[in-house]
């Protein structure tokens, strides 16, 4: 279930107050599937920051935005 474009636009990154940007979760490799069946994020909301990147996973079409939980950049 997709973030709805006018929720994103009033969200911001709880770390450094940038716009976030909507965009699918990467694929999880099928090694590291779960094998208990309870699914990755679908998506993730990015934050736009050069400096800060995190990426803040969509669960059930809520986005999690908690720095404990975001994605570090890579
Ligand atoms: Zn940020």
């Amino acid at each position: 279930m997709p973030v709805e474009a006018s929720l994103i636009e009033i969200l911001a990154c709880p770390a450094c107050h940038a716009p976030l940007a909507d965009r699918p979760a990467p694929a999880t490799p099928a090694a590291d599937a779960p094998a208990d069946g309870v699914a990755g994020p679908e998506s993730e909301l990015v934050c736009t920051s050069g400096d800060c990147g995190l990426a803040y996973p969509v669960r059930d079409g809520i986005p999690v935005l908690l720095v404990d939980e975001a994605r570090r950049p890579a």
